[in-house]
């Protein structure tokens, strides 16, 4: 029988060494494959322009080469890493350690692993998890989940527990 897919290294193809040995350049790379599924070519956020647009090195941030529009975006324009002051690699690992820890990770022990403050790491985690459900629309978190759906259990009565009696008292 295949062992199953966390236990397979497919299930572990990226790990806290893995950005340990990156530089802040190629971690904005990840982030923009991740974002656009390319490295050279960028979906302007304001009208929706997909092209290789004006890279301006020193602001880390594109240009949108549509004249009419020219808006100045980076990789992290209209997500919740928006204005972000913590290095992408720090984004990086917190993500990582969010979604690795599936029993969820408490803003404390994020704090602790990845070296900011504590309410950094709050803030973070609150990001982190507005991010899950960013994209979704409010009509479709009320439709029934389709495929193959993992779900965690759990039994409830649904009969309201019995007020507790001092027997002693009386
Ligand atoms: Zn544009």
């Amino acid at each position: 029988m295949a062992a199953h897919f966390l236990l397979r290294p497919i299930g572990r193809n990226f790990s806290c060494k893995d950005i340990d040995g990156m530089t802040e350049t190629r971690a904005h790379a990840l982030f923009a494959r991740c974002r656009w599924g390319s490295e050279t070519e960028q979906i302007c956020p304001d009208c929706g322009t997909v092209a290789s647009h004006y890279w301006i090195k020193s602001r880390k941030q594109w240009r949108c080469r549509e004249v009419a529009c020219g808006r100045m975006f980076s990789v992290t324009s209209g997500t919740v890493f928006a204005d972000h002051k913590l290095p992408l690699r720090t984004l990086l690992h917190a993500i990582l350690l969010f979604v690795s820890n599936v029993k969820g990770i408490s803003a404390l022990t994020m704090s602790r692993y990845i070296g900011v403050a504590y309410s950094t790491a709050f803030v973070l985690v609150h990001k982190i998890r507005e991010a899950v459900t960013y994209e979704q629309e409010e009509e479709s978190k009320t439709k029934p989940l389709d495929g193959l759906v993992h779900v965690d259990g759990a039994h409830l009565s649904g009969r309201v527990r019995k007020p507790r009696v001092n027997k002693e008292g009386q």
